[in-house]
């Protein structure tokens, strides 16, 4: 593997970065997750979307530059390196995008992508239930084919979605055959939340963001065109979208690299002399770097065409700790401060913990790991 930069990728970087120190807000935003800080955001998008900055790995129709992922890689360094606002619109560019492109119709690219770059519509992904979380294949939201009106009909309630009561689209899994053997008869659905017989009903996380919702779907009419991939097929659809949040787009390594620069600059501020403490932060700086190698090797891997698949698992398990860890350093250094209300170390460090839940918990991606990577026996 060749880890030099080639010319043209340096000029990438430079110009991505001389657009960014102008451009990105001085002194941050509120958070996403609050209706208030959401719109900020979405302002924030905008106007990276005009600067055609909002989509770079995306053809130039959509919005994007046609740039390769190593430069999309490049450019994700640049925007954690300058401290720019995490992207509300992540649901839709990182986890639907993806699958949109390897599933979706032409006619259904050409009608979500465009207004997905810009930010005028928002993606909250439907997965879990209250009865169906780690286990997705037991959901029990259902679709019903009408026939007579060329759809779906949907019923069932969908819970802890991100955002959703700020987004304008839901993308979620929902059984379309009760006889099915549980994996299939599960097919992946585009829902407008303004459709008729949708209610939205948010409720607070323990930080006091105001991020999540339960979305309830009654009878609500879906046309065939909204179905992403085969009828039936929705599990391998929904698969390569976990794929994307475990392994490559969700969390890039610029964004741990960024943290671990700020935690260098926090013990420099600090005067940190213990030994222990300094090997933490050397362990951090030397896992983030670790982890953008690995980062490099899946997207070699995935520009000859193969699929990281279930090595994903062992991707989001390194992720999630390396940030639950880097936070922890970080509070042992700011001390009583950090819990201060606007400390961004105590504010990242409730969220560094729900890393291991959310995309599928830890414990699930190492039974993943065991049985998939390993080739160890089921339990
Ligand atoms: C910040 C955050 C954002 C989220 N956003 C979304 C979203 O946008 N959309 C969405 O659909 N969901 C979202 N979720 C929900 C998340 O996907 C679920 O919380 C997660 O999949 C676990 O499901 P559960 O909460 O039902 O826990 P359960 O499945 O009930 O699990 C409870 C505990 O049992 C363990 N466990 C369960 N089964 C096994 C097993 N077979 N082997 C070993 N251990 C097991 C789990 O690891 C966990 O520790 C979000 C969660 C968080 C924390």
């Amino acid at each position: 593997m060749d880890l030099t930069w080639s010319a043209d990728e340096q000029a990438f970087r430079a110009e991505a970065r001389a657009w960014l120190e102008t451009n990105v807000p001085p002194a941050g935003l509120a958070s996403g997750d609050t209706r208030e800080g959401f719109a900020r955001h979405l302002e924030w998008e905008r106007a990276l979307f005009d600067a055609r900055w909002a989509v770079v790995s995306w053809p130039q129709a959509y919005g994007g530059r046609d740039a390769s992922l190593w430069e999309w890689l490049i450019f994700e360094e640049e925007y954690s390196r300058a401290g720019a606002p995490q992207r509300v619109t992540q649901n839709g560019i990182f986890l639907l995008a993806p699958t949109l492109f390897e599933f979706g119709t032409p006619g259904q690219r050409d009608r979500f992508l465009p207004t997905m770059a810009s930010g005028e519509e928002t993606w909250c992904q439907g997965w879990s239930e209250p009865d169906a979380g780690s286990d997705l294949a037991a959901i029990s939201s259902r679709a019903v084919r009408d026939e007579l009106a060329g759809g779906w009909r949907l019923s069932g309630q969908k819970t802890w979605t991100t955002r959703g009561a700020f987004c304008t689209h839901l993308f979620g899994l929902y059984r379309t055959d009760s006889d099915a053997e549980r994996h299939r008869g599960l097919t992946y659905f585009l829902v407008p939340l303004d459709t008729p017989g949708v209610t939205v009903r948010g409720f607070g996380r323990l930080d006091g963001d105001e991020g999540f919702a339960d979305v309830f779907c009654d009878d609500v009419f879906v046309p065939d065109d909204l179905v992403l991939g085969e009828v039936d097929q929705g599990w391998k659809v929904a698969m390569a979208t976990t794929g994307s949040e475990r392994g490559l787009t969700l969390r890039s390594p610029g964004r741990f690299l960024a943290t671990t620069s700020r935690l260098v600059e926090l013990a420099r501020e600090r005067g940190a002399a213990d030994p222990l403490v300094r090997q933490r932060i050397a362990q951090g700086q030397i896992d983030a770097e670790a982890y953008q190698l690995q980062t490099l090797a899946t997207v070699t891997k995935l520009s000859a065409g193969e699929h990281p698949g279930a090595e994903s698992s062992l991707t989001k398990v390194f992720w999630s700790e390396l940030d639950v860890q880097l936070h922890e350093t970080a509070l042992g250094l700011a001390g009583h401060d950090a819990e201060l209300e606007d400390s961004p170390w105590m504010k990242g460090w409730q969220f560094a913990l729900s890393g291991p839940i959310y995309a599928g918990t830890n414990e699930i991606q190492r039974n993943v790991i065991a049985e998939r990577v390993l080739g160890l026996p089921r339990k």
